[in-house]
């Protein structure tokens, strides 16, 4: 990331990509609830909802052209994530690839992004397992265990990885490892490394996974790794330079999840206000009652607000402007807004809310996870109060 420059940054009104966001909406309508219900039932994978949004071409929006991708700028990929979840859909599944790419696109060496994002872009390889979150340090990444040795023209990685989303159905793992002891670099950030794990050829071979059974159908896993073989080729710009590396994703993933919460919010709001209109109680619709309609109404002046932020995070990211803060903000304010509607929406639908038929109830199961992860709402709030606000570092 660059310093800022005086090059004016524009923030959009209106949504953009409205193209987009329509062809968006048609998948999603062939997709509805019953859909959602039943791979929550199973615990399974949307593969068919993945495979349609690939051969439309959606998930390849931030892959270059020249590598068979649409070559978008960030904020079109938040239309397509943001349109998902508006239209009661999930992009849990698939969103990895894009805020992964950052890494691959920014740092990944010529060889490496010919061998790999023509292949993501068609659906042909799945990128979709970012590894990251160890069990012993959790949100302290820099501090993270799992080791990378090289060993002449291999790396020997061992360790592990929990709350690895996706790593079951995925073909390639973003993994970042220690390749320096945490005690022999001088800042905390050195001493990491990226790399591009075939979890093909891994699996089985020093590397297993196990599923975790969790509150949401997130398809995620631990990642045990012992003594696994790594081709050097496999990492990712210098080594011990990968935690700079993977901000940048970091940046693109809570503006990226920042738009699926602003999408949450905006399904939790119109289906709220729909049922508070049609409801009929004591002789007249629920929605007359303040009790009822402030709520909603409170969840959309934040959701409106928060919109305003992520958007500015997105043109700064674009513009390769610092972004750091406003990611953040963005990602925390909209969270909140997403959480605010669906317990508003929650409390409109009284005892239906809890039928699984409406929706609403596993939409506000999804939409929890986003205070927590990729990021929880403190850790934000420490990064606001050191990075933006000067106050001494509390962690
Ligand atoms: C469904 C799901 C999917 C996920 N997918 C992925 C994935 O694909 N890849 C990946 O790498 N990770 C993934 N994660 C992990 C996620 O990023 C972490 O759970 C999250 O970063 C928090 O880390 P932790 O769970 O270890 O919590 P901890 O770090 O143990 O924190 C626990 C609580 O303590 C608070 N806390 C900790 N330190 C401080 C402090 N100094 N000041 C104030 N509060 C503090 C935290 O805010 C949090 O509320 C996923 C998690 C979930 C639940």
């Amino acid at each position: 990331m660059t310093e800022p420059t005086a090059t004016p940054v524009a923030i959009p009104i209106d949504p953009e990509w409205q193209e987009i966001r329509e062809g968006v909406r048609r998948i999603c309508e062939d997709f509805p609830n019953g859909y959602w219900v039943k791979l929550d039932h199973e615990a399974a994978y949307p593969a068919e909802f993945v495979d349609a949004l690939t051969a439309a071409g959606y998930l390849a929006a931030l892959i270059p052209e020249a590598y068979g991708g649409a070559g978008l700028p960030l904020s079109a990929a938040c239309a397509v994530l943001e349109t998902i979840h508006e239209q009661g859909c999930n992009a849990g599944a698939c969103h990895a690839q894009m805020y992964t790419m950052g890494t691959l696109l920014r740092h990944g060496s010529e060889a490496q992004k010919r061998k790999y994002l023509p292949a993501i872009a068609s659906g042909a390889l799945r990128l979709q397992a970012f590894g990251v979150t160890e069990p012993t340090t959790g949100s302290d990444t820099t501090q993270l265990k799992t080791r990378a040795e090289r060993k002449g023209d291999r790396y020997i990685v061992t360790g592990q990885k929990v709350w690895t989303s996706r790593a079951m159905q995925s073909d390639l793992m973003l993994l970042l490892a220690r390749t320096a002891p945490a005690d022999r670099v001088r800042k905390r950030s050195q001493g990491l490394s990226v790399f591009l794990v075939d979890l093909r050829e891994a699996k089985g071979r020093g590397l297993e996974l196990e599923k975790i059974d969790a509150m949401i159908n997130h398809n995620t896993c631990e990642v045990f790794i012992d003594n696994l073989e790594v081709p050097a080729e496999s990492l990712i710009g210098e080594e011990g330079h990968g935690f700079r590396y993977i901000v940048d994703s970091m940046n693109a993933e809570r503006i990226l999840i920042a738009a699926e919460c602003l999408g949450d919010a905006r399904y939790f709001i119109r289906r709220a206000a729909e049922y508070a209109r049609e409801r009929v109680v004591f002789g007249r619709p629920i929605g007359q009652n303040q009790g009822i309609q402030f709520p909603i109404a409170r969840a959309h002046a934040e959701t409106a607000a928060a919109e305003l932020v992520v958007a500015k995070a997105a043109a700064l990211f674009a513009a390769e402007r610092d972004c750091g803060a406003e990611a953040n903000m963005g990602k925390l304010l909209a969270s909140e807004a997403a959480w605010h509607a669906a317990e508003a929406c929650m409390q409109t639908f009284g005892g239906f809310a809890f039928a699984r038929e409406y929706g609403i109830e596993r939409k506000w199961r999804e939409t929890r996870l986003y205070q927590t992860a990729p990021i929880s709402t403190n850790l934000i709030l420490a990064y606001v109060a050191q990075h933006v606000l000067g106050l001494p570092r509390s962690y």
